[in-house]
């Protein structure tokens, strides 16, 4: 991986990581997990409410384990470990890092 393309993958995850931050805000932001507020929950019903609570929750999980995803990889950015796979150690085919930064296996592990 050329030194270009390792900053364009540093600029990507800074960017995705903000990008959740700042959806992981909005959604705390709310207060309290959606409350089952008439005017705002309209004519859903109360099952519709609490499956759309339980959408915003697993997806506000989802958003924190890509967090950690991130975090991960900018320290391997930092240590200079970034852009091999953790298991065997062969250099990640950049275009793979393209499509997610946060790819931290070869595409014959990842296959394999
Ligand atoms: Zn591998």
């Amino acid at each position: 991986m050329n030194k270009g393309d390792l900053e364009r993958l540093t600029q990507q995850l800074h960017d995705l990581r903000l990008d959740l931050e700042q959806r992981e805000m909005e959604f705390k932001g709310d207060g309290k997990p959606m409350e089952l507020d008439q005017t705002k929950v309209g004519r859903l019903s109360r099952m519709d409410a609490m499956q759309i609570q339980q959408m915003a929750l697993e997806s506000s999980r989802r958003r924190q384990q890509q967090l950690v995803k991130i975090d991960s990889a900018l320290g391997r950015i930092k240590s200079d470990e970034y852009g091999y796979c953790l298991r065997c150690d062969e250099e990640i085919d950049v275009r793979r890092l393209l499509v997610d930064p946060t790819n931290t296996l070869c595409i014959k592990c990842a296959e394999g």
